[in-house]
């Protein structure tokens, strides 16, 4: 290797950077070498297609052009280390990163839409006490280009057998995606403007960290926004997701209530109904205010078991019931089933299972305790 090119580690990948950024660096990278300037458009066309995976594949560059591509830059998209097709059509990957991580991303479709659901960190540090990831534990932060990269390699292997167009990009994988807004908001404006999905099409989804909502209602794109709710009150909600205690649900709301004034930009609550932990019809008034509060569609999703919980699903009857009660309020509201149980689709169980020593966490034997006493609002 030449003494003055970089070292491939340290080559930046072309995944990671925002448009602006791609075009200063391929111009500068074609002008020194005497190139004509419509070569870091067919770079981008390539990049932004999907299908080159490799500088090698951009056949319509002379063959030292890309070989000159590949001593200065990277296009590195994660490996695929498993991929499971669900008998619903749902298809999780399980991407290997640099290092030994591992991180999952998920092809759910439905009817005419094909929802790509990615990861933004590889475990979490939150701790929800219903979540997989959580209970996995933290790795390490994605980088942007591991992010855009989930999105490229997945929506190459959904073209490429037959499952049509990636619609919608979800951060709903394994991470809080405003704890890792360094890496998530270069992210969005690649997939936005580099990619062309539009911002409505991209949803972020968050526990609560009120920087982040703040950070992403100053964003001129509108970007559409799930708050993982699971509880409509404060003591309860603590209980489940930990993050609570710091942004709690009062200081919440009026940060959703900001991003709302935006316009333009809809609020979804998930609503993950355990089995007598958060179902109890007390609870239906109140979560009712709170969407009303912020014009939310709210998604009922039964609890999906994990093994580190013996919490189960609510019952059929009491996801309808709210679903009902929540529209008799004037709150659109929908049951959602979660998809893929067949292959193991709870965000964070294929890491636990590639990684034996995550696994060993004792059950918690909890049947689950009802919240009779919470008031009535
Ligand atoms: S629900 Fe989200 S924020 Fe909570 S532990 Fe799981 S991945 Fe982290």
């Amino acid at each position: 290797m030449p003494a003055n090119l970089p070292n491939p580690a340290d080559r930046p990948n072309l995944l990671g950077l925002t448009p602006p950024e791609l075009a200063e660096a391929l111009d500068g990278h074609f002008q020194a070498r005497g190139q004509p300037r419509y070569r870091g458009g067919q770079v981008r066309e390539w990049l932004s297609a999907g299908d080159a995976r490799g500088f090698g594949e951009m056949t319509n560059l002379p063959l030292r052009e890309r070989d000159a591509l590949g001593e200065r830059f990277r296009l590195e998209e994660p490996g695929v280390d498993t991929v499971s097709e669900s008998a619903d059509g749902t298809v999780k990957h399980l991407w290997a990163l640099r290092g030994g991580e591992v991180v999952e991303s998920v092809l759910i479709p439905a009817g005419d839409r094909l929802t790509l659901c990615i990861s933004s960190q590889a475990g979490c540090a939150l701790r929800c006490r219903f979540c997989a990831t959580g209970w996995s534990g933290f790795g390490r932060q994605l980088s942007t280009a591991e992010i855009v990269g989930q999105y490229r390699a997945s929506a190459r292997w959904a073209r490429e057998h037959g499952r049509g167009r990636v619609t919608n990009v979800v951060f709903m994988g394994m991470g809080e995606p405003l704890a890792n807004r360094k890496a998530v908001f270069p992210a969005l404006a690649i997939l936005n403007a580099g990619y062309g999905l539009g911002a409505r099409r991209i949803t972020v989804s968050t526990v609560g960290v009120i920087p982040g909502i703040e950070a992403l209602a100053r964003r001129p794109e509108q970007f559409r926004l799930a708050l993982s709710l699971h509880a409509p009150v404060s003591e309860l909600r603590a209980e489940l997701i930990p993050l609570e205690k710091r942004y709690p649900l009062e200081q919440l709301m009026a940060a959703l209530e900001a991003f709302n004034r935006k316009g333009g930009r809809r609020i979804t609550f998930e609503y993950t109904m355990i089995r007598g932990v958060n179902d109890d019809l007390q609870l239906l008034p109140r979560l009712a205010e709170l969407a009303v509060r912020v014009q939310a569609f709210v998604n009922l999703i039964p609890f999906n078991p994990i093994p580190y919980v013996a919490w189960k699903p609510s019952l059929a009857g009491r996801l309808r019931a709210f679903r009902d009660g929540l529209e008799r309020a004037g709150v659109p509201a929908a049951v959602r089933e979660p998809r893929g149980r067949d292959i193991d689709a709870a965000c964070g169980q294929l890491r636990a299972s590639r990684r034996p020593d995550l696994t060993r966490r004792p059950v918690i034997n909890e049947p689950g305790r009802r919240f009779g006493s919470i008031e009535s609002p």
